[in-house]
């Protein structure tokens, strides 16, 4: 089974439009003409309009680290999958476990805003994933499994094509600790299993799944190496231009 990988930047809150800006500028040379995976860049809502723009014509998408499920509405803050797509915004995260963390997104929510992005339109590249304590006590196959009933709960399958898996382990999220290859090839099956149950085995079977949680230059090789893994969600290492073409072209 060969799914096309996908190499995506989770630039967290870093970053202002002029360095924005920049990092296109060097980047996208470094990696025209790769086509080998699907780039994505994932940088603040209000760099999305300059990304856009800098990366129109290039073989790399801009995705949107957030949005709320609703069309429009009073939700002072917020930003909707219309207006993300008016920016020409094509990607989402949805999930990530620092939402989790400090914004006190709950399964349930994911689960909004994961049907929101794909009756939208938009690719969410939707976070799952373990905290130390939870793998500590033997746990993570039972979170994982919650993560991705609850996320893909009322889904369609017929709209889901568009979805991608990110497992980010959130001890190792910005810690420099990675999960051995082995451990996330075991996550990631663990996932491919949840989503042959939601949508069925041929879905599942295309399903991307990316690892992320201290992807760096150095053991990106070894990760990309087990077939489980269809690409990786990069956050500290995606700010550098140099750095994430090493990730991309690894
Ligand atoms: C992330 O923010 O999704 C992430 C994986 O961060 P880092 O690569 O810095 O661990």
């Amino acid at each position: 089974m060969s799914r096309k990988k996908v190499i995506a930047a989770n630039w967290k809150m870093y970053k202002s439009p002029d360095q924005a800006q920049s990092f296109f500028r060097d980047f996208l040379p470094l990696v025209a003409g790769h086509d080998r995976d699907e780039i994505v860049v994932c940088p603040p809502f209000v760099d999305l309009p300059v990304s856009v723009e800098q990366a129109r014509q290039s073989n790399v998408a801009v995705g949107a680290q957030d949005l709320h499920w609703e069309k429009e509405g009073a939700y002072t803050g917020e930003i909707s999958p219309g207006m993300l797509l008016a920016v020409g915004v094509t990607h989402v995260i949805i999930g990530h476990s620092e939402r989790r963390q400090y914004f006190g997104e709950t399964d349930d929510i994911v689960n909004l805003k994961l049907k929101a992005a794909l009756e939208a339109g938009l690719a969410p590249i939707c976070c799952v994933g373990e905290v130390l304590e939870e793998r500590e006590a033997g746990l993570t196959e039972d979170v994982l499994r919650r993560q991705c009933l609850r996320a893909f709960h009322a889904v369609s399958g017929k709209k889901a094509g568009k979805l991608v898996v990110a497992y980010e382990p959130v001890w190792a999220i910005g810690s420099g600790k990675t999960a051995t290859p082995k451990m996330a090839a075991d996550a990631h099956a663990r996932i491919r299993t949840e989503a042959a149950k939601a949508f069925g085995q041929g879905y599942a079977d295309n399903l991307r799944i990316l690892y992320g949680g201290s992807v760096k230059p150095e053991n990106v090789k070894a990760l990309m190496a087990e077939a489980e893994i269809d690409g990786a969600l990069v956050g500290g290492a995606s700010l550098d231009p140099k750095s994430f073409t090493s990730i991309v072209k690894y």
